[in-house]
């Protein structure tokens, strides 16, 4: 038989409260209306099929659990499909907020290895889901060129592509995250 589960218990050291303030300079500025009604949770595709609970993410925002919310792999179960931002009774910009989170995660170096490798592929090719040998065969049955007109067929592009990549400062976030 098991017992009652022992509530979490959050110390002092986990809360940083200049966490909320950072999302709401970066744009979700309603945040701290939120009321917690659940309406974003119960409309989440996500949720449906994973314990990602879109509440709780923005409960823990709110209560500044910053190193908890930035390394959960919760963070990046959002489909960013916009529904609860469309529900939410506080019009609050609830995938905004997480966007503004993923995007705080990546610069502190989380990042899911998914993602890790997607984006090194990116950088390598051009493409986050380079042609592979089954595309090819496809492209071939549907009586395309089998390497489609992008980077893949152009060094050039590639090139002018990995130059954007690298001044927008991608890659050295990629690589940063790669380092911690
Ligand atoms: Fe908070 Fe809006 Fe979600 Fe309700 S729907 S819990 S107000 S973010
Ligand atoms: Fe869920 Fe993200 Fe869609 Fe909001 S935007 S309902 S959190 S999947």
């Amino acid at each position: 038989m098991t017992g009652p589960v022992a509530p979490e218990i959050i110390d002092d050291e986990d809360i940083n409260p200049e966490f909320v303030d950072a999302i709401v300079r970066a744009g979700a500025d309603r945040i701290r209306t939120c009321i917690q009604c659940g309406t974003c949770s119960s409309v989440c595709p996500s949720g449906r099929r994973t314990a990602f609970r879109t509440r709780e993410l923005i409960r823990k925002a709110l209560l500044g659990l910053k190193e908890e919310v930035l390394t959960s792999p919760d963070l990046w179960l959002c489909a960013t499909c916009l529904t609860c931002l469309e529900r939410c009774p506080r019009q609050i910009k609830v995938t905004d907020a997480i966007i503004i989170m993923r995007n705080m995660a990546v610069e502190e170096g989380y990042m899911l290895p998914q993602h890790r490798k997607a984006s090194r592929k990116l950088i390598k090719t051009g493409h986050a889901v380079p042609i592979d040998d089954a595309n090819r065969e496809m492209r071939r049955e549907l009586g395309l060129q089998e390497i489609p007109p992008t980077t893949h067929a152009s060094d050039k592009a590639l090139q002018q592509v990995q130059e954007i990549m690298r001044r927008t400062g991608f890659i050295d976030l990629i690589e940063k995250a790669e380092s911690e």
